[in-house]
């Protein structure tokens, strides 16, 4: 059996890092972790290939090659998905779609004859066994949500990790909270469940038996979701780090309420997190209310903040404007506050109604959905009517992310950010991509770039001061390039 993997290409968006790209010499920011994931599920026998649309071109010959393609990709892939199954279709190819974009709307994709729908884990055998005798059901649904303990280690050898900026390992799914926005609770639910940590400990040495020593992105709903869990982890973490060297870092996902557990930070700043974004959506407790961010609220934002930052942790945060409840000068009320507690990347995306979520429910209820959401969520692009009137949230939406994103107020929040931060954790070696796009800084940031005298204001003060925040400097000042281009798009 031949299986080919396709993963679509990304558009340009904050979290593309499409600008970073050039300064590190890579292609993409993470590989496509689910096929990664699906192909270790795959027969041991089968011949599998795998086409990451962002590292390489998707020829005829791959799908020719092919006796099924195995297609993935999340809702912003809408477009380039549909191109690529119309193109196996055209040339016979039988396609089986999984992942986020399908899960919650393969009804939008005629053209396609077979679905995953749901987590892979709990169907795959079932799969295999109907494509061993050539009869393959229209759709494959799992039955509730599969235990993680036996989800395999990616094959990690499909790819070439020196293409891509982090490498994606998984530690849970799920998420207890319930915002009304979200869909991660649609798709994952609301009870986590984990993997163990000999598992993620096995994930992160095959990584490093492959050469890999930079981050890791541990892509969870919310890494604290289950915290004894979380605490095993870090615990084997810890202990793994000891008996096998690396310079790997992590960066992950979690609620706010990780600043009240001293313990929790702290063992993750001595396992080698660096980062980790939490959505914070906004300074008013109206809309907080309002959309059931309920563990933000009630709480000085700004000191948990500062509490994360001091332990060690650079805190980026995902931020909402367009809520029913967001007063009139929502604008500069989250300006000011992205800028005063020192939040760097700042991820401000219009309210978005996700399909299946409990927001799209209720505004469907009252008649006010417009459209189905492309997935870009600083597209600018409204898909329900809101409260506040459509040019005005609009306008104040472009303003306001390129505001955040000047050369003066975003190196502002670095500096606001680094006299909080202390470097803590296990030491790590500049990597070789680190060097490579510092160098590349100082040519294309410090002679090119219109924002020149911010960065060698940035750069010379952080080396007078404290030289050991320079790297940290370095890297902000080259994604704030990246956002800066993002910024000026929308
Ligand atoms: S905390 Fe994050 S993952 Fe959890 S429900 Fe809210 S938005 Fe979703």
């Amino acid at each position: 059996m031949n299986v080919l993997l396709v993963y679509p290409p990304n558009p340009e968006s904050f979290w593309s890092f499409s600008h970073v790209l050039k300064f590190v010499a890579k292609k993409s920011a993470f590989p496509p972790l689910g096929l990664l994931t699906v192909a270790a599920m795959l027969p041991s026998t089968w011949n599998l290939r795998l086409v990451d649309i962002n590292v390489s071109p998707l020829t005829d010959d791959d799908v020719l090659w092919a006796d099924y393609v195995f297609l993935s990709g999340m809702i912003v892939h809408k477009a380039s998905a549909h191109t690529i199954a119309q193109r196996c279709a055209a040339r016979g190819r039988p396609v089986v779609a999984g992942g986020p974009l399908f899960s919650t709307g393969f009804s939008e994709f005629p053209e396609i004859p077979h679905f995953v729908v749901g987590e892979a884990e709990g169907v795959v055998t079932q799969l295999v066994s109907d494509m061993q005798r050539g009869a393959l059901e229209p759709v494959y649904r799992a039955a509730g949500f599969p235990d993680l303990r036996g989800t395999p280690v990616p094959r990690w050898d499909l790819i070439d990790l020196r293409h891509y900026v982090s490498m994606p390992v998984q530690f849970s799914r799920g998420c207890p909270f319930e915002c009304e926005f979200c869909d991660i609770i649609v798709m994952n639910g609301r009870l986590p469940r984990t993997k163990s940590p000999e598992q993620v400990v096995r994930e992160l040495e095959a990584l490093r038996r492959a050469g890999w020593d930079e981050m890791v992105f541990l892509v969870d709903d919310n890494f604290i979701g289950h915290r004894r869990h979380a605490k095993e982890l870090l615990q084997a973490l810890i202990a793994w780090r000891r008996r096998a060297p690396t310079s790997m870092q992590f960066l992950t996902e979690a609620s706010i309420n990780l600043a009240d557990s001293p313990e929790l930070v702290e063992l993750m700043v001595a396992a080698g997190f660096k980062q980790v974004f939490v959505g914070i959506e906004s300074p008013s407790s109206e809309s907080l209310l309002e959309c059931g961010k309920v563990q933000n609220r009630k709480r000085d934002l700004g000191e948990a903040l500062s509490t994360l930052q001091r332990a060690g942790l650079e805190v980026m945060g995902g931020f909402i404007v367009g809520f029913d409840s967001d007063p009139h000068d929502i604008f500069l009320r989250q300006f000011d506050f992205i800028q005063r507690n020192g939040v760097v990347t700042a991820m401000v995306g219009l309210l978005t109604a996700l399909p299946h979520t409990a927001l799209y429910r209720r505004l469907a209820g009252e008649g006010r959905i417009l459209r189905e959401t492309g997935g870009n969520n600083t597209d600018a692009i409204l898909n329900f009517v809101p409260r506040l009137d459509r040019e005005f949230l609009i306008g104040g939406y472009r303003d306001l992310m390129q505001r955040l994103y000047s050369p003066k107020a975003y190196h502002l929040r670095v500096r606001v950010f680094l006299r909080r931060f202390t470097p803590q954790g296990p030491a790590t070696a500049l990597s070789r991509s680190d060097t490579k796009a510092f160098l590349k800084s100082l040519w294309m940031l410090g002679i090119q770039d219109t924002g020149r005298l911010e960065y060698w204001y940035l750069f010379l003060s952080t080396l007078l001061s404290s030289p050991r925040k320079l790297p940290t400097a370095v890297k902000l000042a080259i994604l704030g390039y990246h956002f800066r281009r993002v910024a000026a798009a929308i």
